[in-house]
């Protein structure tokens, strides 16, 4: 029985009674979507209850609330979800049986929620579920795109893009609330302290609620939709201008259409700026509202109140709150102190071509009186750091600096890793730390156990569960207690059952979806997440072909068994990440038809990943692969979500690498590669690439065959540019980190020989990782940023 009590044969009576009632069909007579539907509406029901209990509860203890401002959240699918968390996931698959499809079938019907690109999304995401399984009041606002992140297809290998359809049907978790409206403007014109647009939007809440694990508590993620003041223009229908008279419609839902497809360069787009500023002022907009329903003095909003800011894509809060706080009386100082203790600011990115700015001209014309407002910033701090250096400036190379404006306005600043947060002091933020010496604080990222071990992992989840007891799913430090069951055979061996288990479930699919066969008793190594060079899935790719070239020169050597699996979407726009697709499948294909390597060796790599496709590969890897050039991610989450599954990683010092090693072990982890500083100093040696191809038999062979166009049959230039910029620009040091890659790639292999010291190490990476959840890092921002409590 569940949680609340309920049993399988009343949400039966539940799940038919939507059918009847709400979705209008008979239960004979209803089809796969019907039941799912049907079925999420009988959940959503069971966390009605708890939602507005929290609610209640928020208000009669007057508790500090949380926002979490986010133009992505990369949620996935939900209903499975919802199920485990309610515990009534084993009562839905009762309350189906006999009378409509399997459980399985309908959480296999429900599109991904993809309104992410990536890791900074998912983060976003795990964090709404800590929220709410630990009780704290909060909301999460974000954008309800109608396109989430596009379909990717391979067409001869390249990358095809198709638009992402996620509302063309019902979404059953959401809330349409068209009682919650507000008006955005843009543009217009500045008198003194009023600002007149010219144009403006409605923007109209969605609400979704998020239940925490055991339906204790749920919170709200509220995604705004974009609608126009005018729906319509009747002059012109009457005129029988039937396009021009629904052209006001069409313009102002653009700002809710699509996601960008990038979070790692910054375009300089105006609609891109006009969407980020859709929903930060509906957002601040809807808590100066809520707060001023129980409170009167503006100026205690930072006692109520914490603001977060996921990376700098609604740093235009800062001047937006200020503005709206004017409005309700402030003066300019009043206000700018109130928001300076209210917001909060996290970086996500060293690289310097994806913070943004935005030209004082585009800023002034789309947003003139935020425009004013950031001048008066700047003077201000200025004014209270006469010594500062030109490059903190808010406006510099008349450019608005969004990071700096960030920086500034947060009254806490925070990276995402050890790693990255030292990083942060010493690069991209060194004068204004060196200015606010108090401000950047470090909360290292995790990852929900709830979907990532129990959800995608339930033969995994049960070892745990009959091993150490239940309990683990909100308290993951409680995975230490496997380390005794590590020594004992009988454990081991069911923890590698189920390892199996998944493996057997993932080639099952690969052969489906591919008509591809792989070995469950190869190693599986993965490699899933953006493609892009700082991530050195080119580092990997060409390994994979030294390999194959050295199995072929000798065929009976020992080999170990390996497929090589690949996962991800490039943006649109980048051609060296989309070249390095087309060579992934083109090396692939060559591979893969070789009867030569008598399948020792597969590459495969499954179109269009998302999450429920990292839910399927992650609980079958066994080996992890986290190759970035050092210095460059910031801290990673597909590299926590791996090693508790028990994968091994094979990986460089970078991001929560790091601390990952040191929680896991050394001696259960595969370390390579340069280190932060070394990349800094290699990369000033000028001909550091070819030194290190000269040096490397193993990498001038492998260039010799893409050269010859081995994988490009007929087409033998396909591939020079790869060549070119790995001899000449090879700025992320493939080059020089390959042979100590390869040397790590032999450790993996003559390991695996070993299955029970291999299955050791495997289990002690997930008895390890109870650091990683993102309940703990939940917990530090509670006590380092937001100074708030449970309110559970
Ligand atoms: C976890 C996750 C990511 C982040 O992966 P990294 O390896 O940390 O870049 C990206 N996309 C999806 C779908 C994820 O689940």
């Amino acid at each position: 029985m569940a949680l609340d009590g309920t049993t399988p044969e009343e949400l039966r009576e539940a799940v038919l009674w939507h059918l009847t009632y709400t979705l209008g069909k008979d239960a004979g007579h209803s089809s796969l979507y019907d039941w799912r539907m049907a079925m999420s509406f009988a959940l959503r029901d069971r966390i009605v209850e708890p939602w507005f209990a929290s609610t209640r509860k928020t208000y009669e203890t007057a508790a500090k609330r949380v926002y979490y401002l986010s133009l992505e959240f990369l949620i996935g699918r939900l209903l499975e979800d919802a199920a485990i968390n309610l515990g009534l996931r084993d009562v839905a698959e009762r309350a189906l049986k006999g009378v409509g499809p399997a459980f399985d079938e309908l959480v296999a019907d429900e599109p991904d929620a993809a309104l992410g690109n990536g890791g900074l999304g998912r983060l976003a995401a795990c964090f709404l579920d800590s929220l709410s399984t630990i009780g704290v009041p909060a909301h999460g606002y974000g954008i309800r795109y109608e396109h989430g992140l596009f379909r990717q297809r391979f067409e001869g290998g390249r990358q095809a893009e198709t638009a992402e359809d996620w509302l063309r049907q019902k979404h059953p978790w959401e809330f349409e609330r068209p009682e919650v409206a507000y008006e955005i403007g843009f543009k217009g014109q500045v008198h003194g302290d009023f600002w007149e647009p010219a144009e403006s939007v409605i923007a109209t809440a969605h609400d979704m609620p998020i239940v925490g694990w055991q339906g204790k508590w749920a919170n709200t993620l509220r995604l705004w939709a974009a609608e126009p003041t005018e729906l319509f223009d009747l002059d012109r229908f009457n005129a029988g201008d039937y396009a021009a008279a629904a052209e006001p419609e069409a313009l102002a839902r653009t700002i809710s259409r699509v996601l960008y497809p990038d979070d790692t360069t910054y375009a300089g787009k105006e609609l891109r700026l006009k969407q980020e500023y859709f929903m930060t002022s509906a957002a601040l907009q809807d808590i100066l509202r809520r707060y001023f329903a129980t409170n009167s003095n503006a100026r205690d909003l930072p006692k109520h109140v914490a603001i977060q800011l996921n990376d700098t894509h609604p740093a235009i809060a800062s001047p937006e709150l200020i503005r709206l706080l004017m409005v309700r009386g402030l003066t300019f100082e009043e206000a700018a102190s109130t928001a300076e203790r209210t917001l909060n600011y996290t970086n996500h990115t060293l690289l310097p071509e994806a913070l943004e700015r935005w030209s004082t001209w585009l800023m002034g014309n789309v947003l003139p009186q935020h425009m004013d407002l950031i001048e008066r910033l700047d003077d201000r701090h200025r004014k209270a750091h006469p010594n500062r250096p030109k490059s903190v400036g808010l406006v510099l190379n008349n450019e608005v600096q969004m990071g700096t404006l960030a920086f500034v306005m947060a009254n806490r600043v925070n990276g995402v890793s050890a790693l990255h947060t030292e990083l942060v002091k010493e690069t991209v933020f060194a004068d204004l730390h060196a200015l606010h010496p108090e401000k950047i604080v470090n909360e290292t990222n995790g990852i929900t156990p709830r979907r990532w071990l129990k959800l995608a992992n339930p033969p995994l989840s049960g070892l745990i569960s009959e091993t150490i007891g239940e309990g683990w799913e909100a308290d993951l430090d409680r995975l230490q207690a496997l380390e005794p069951a590590i020594d004992d055979a009988g454990f081991i061996e069911r923890f590698s059952a189920a390892k199996r288990h998944n493996k057997v479930a993932l080639a099952d699919w690969i052969r489906g979806t591919m008509d591809i066969a792989i070995d469950p008793d190869a190693i599986f190594d993965v490699q899933i997440k953006r493609i892009h060079e700082y991530k050195r899935q080119l580092l990997n790719i060409l390994q994979t072909v030294s390999l194959w070239h050295r199995i072929r020169q000798n065929p009976n050597g020992d080999w170990v068994p390996q497929v090589r699996i690949f996962g991800g979407k490039s943006a649109p726009g980048y051609a060296v990440a989309k070249e390095i697709i087309h060579f992934i499948n083109d090396v692939a294909r060559t591979i893969n038809s070789d009867p030569e390597v008598r399948g020792l060796l597969k590459v495969v790599y499954p179109p269009n990943y998302n999450v429920s496709m990292a839910e399927r590969l992650i609980p079958a890897a066994d080996v992890s692969e986290q190759i970035s050039t050092a210095g460059k991610e910031a801290s990673g989450t597909g590299n926590m979500k791996f090693a508790l599954n028990g994968a091994l990683t094979v990986g460089t010092l970078d991001g929560a690498n790091v601390e990952i090693r040191e929680q896991v072990g050394a001696d259960n982890f595969f370390l390579f590669g340069l280190t932060a500083p070394e990349v800094v100093a290699r990369r000033r040696i000028p001909d550091h690439a070819r030194l290190a191809i000269e040096a490397s038999q193993n990498l001038k062979d492998v260039l010799q065959l893409i050269a010859e166009g081995v994988f490009s049959p007929g087409d033998p230039e396909r591939y020079h540019g790869i060549l070119d910029r790995i001899w000449h620009h090879d700025y992320f040091l493939v080059a020089s980190d390959f042979d100590g890659y390869d040397a790590a790639q032999g450790d993996i292999a003559q390991a695996w020989k070993d299955q029970g010291h291999w299955m050791r190490m495997a289990a002690r990476n997930t008895a390890r990782m109870g650091y990683f959840s993102s309940d703990r890092t939940i917990r530090g921002y509670m006590a380092d940023i937001w100074d708030v409590t449970s309110a559970m």
